[in-house]
């Protein structure tokens, strides 16, 4: 029997940054995969920054990262973390052990997610070009492992409160909007990305019926402002102003 924890306290250094399309934490899906139109690279800083660390990546589909929810408070230092916690997919209401969720408020602030790598840059130091992140930009990343579909793919385990993806909203343009996005070189990944975006319904779960309430998500440099309406259809979204965040 272990008396006592062999440590008390471990230091890590990250092994470089997230840059993403995503500048606000606000909107961004709720795991990776859920908007692959959504853009990101990780910058590895030095001395990680060495292209022979990544030799052989290359051959890889699919990476998990280690990150820290820096956005996330701090609860190690004053703050007492919290056992329980309330996950959106139950509504906002009902809680669950921190460990049995996905949680960003937890104990050490580690994240883990599985994200498509879609090209290494090693031109200047090393940047991995990433589809489907659900990283913030400005996420220190602490490890990089290639992803094992064979071990790790487990399509018939059961899922607790999260059986499947989340149900998805239809997202309208009103003409403004779309006429912005026209006149952008990359109109049509925006567009994209918007869609996947606000399909799964950014708001938070205790107002997803129908409100007259805009709100705002900021997607690479522009503040998409958005509705959500009733139809006799069911609800869907509507994209009402594009403007430069
Ligand atoms: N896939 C990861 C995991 O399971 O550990 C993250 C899941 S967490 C529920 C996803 C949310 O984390 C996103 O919707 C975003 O709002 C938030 N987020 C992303 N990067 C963050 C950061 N650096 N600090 C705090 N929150 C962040």
């Amino acid at each position: 029997m272990i008396d006592t924890l062999p440590i008390s306290a471990i230091s890590l250094s990250p092994i470089g940054v997230i840059e993403s399309d995503y500048p606000d934490k606000f909107g961004i899906p709720r795991q990776p995969g859920l908007a692959p139109a959504a853009r990101a690279s990780l910058i590895l800083a030095p001395p990680f920054d060495d292209p022979l660390a990544v030799r052989g990546l290359e051959d890889f589909s699919h990476l998990w990262l280690t990150f820290l929810f820096h956005l996330s408070p701090d609860r190690s230092a004053s703050r007492r973390w919290a056992p329980l916690v309330r996950p959106p997919r139950l509504g906002g209401n009902a809680r669950v052990g921190v460990f049995a969720s996905r949680s960003t408020h937890r104990p050490n602030r580690l994240g883990l997610s599985l994200v498509e790598l879609v090209e290494i840059d090693t031109r200047r130091g090393v940047r991995l070009v990433l589809c489907g992140a659900d990283l913030v930009s400005g996420t220190p990343v602490l490890d990089i492992k290639p992803y094992l579909p064979w071990a790790e793919a487990r399509p018939e385990a059961r899922a607790g409160f999260a059986p499947e993806a989340p149900s998805l909203l239809p997202v309208a343009f009103s003409a403004a909007t779309a006429a912005t996005l026209a006149e952008r070189p990359d109109g049509d990944s925006l567009g994209e990305l918007i869609i996947q975006v606000l399909a799964q319904d950014p708001r938070p779960a205790y107002r997803q019926g129908a409100e007259a309430r805009i709100y705002g998500v900021r997607l690479r440099d522009v503040d998409v402002r958005f509705q959500a309406i009733a139809t006799n259809e069911g609800m869907r979204i509507e994209v009402v102003e594009i403007v430069a965040a």
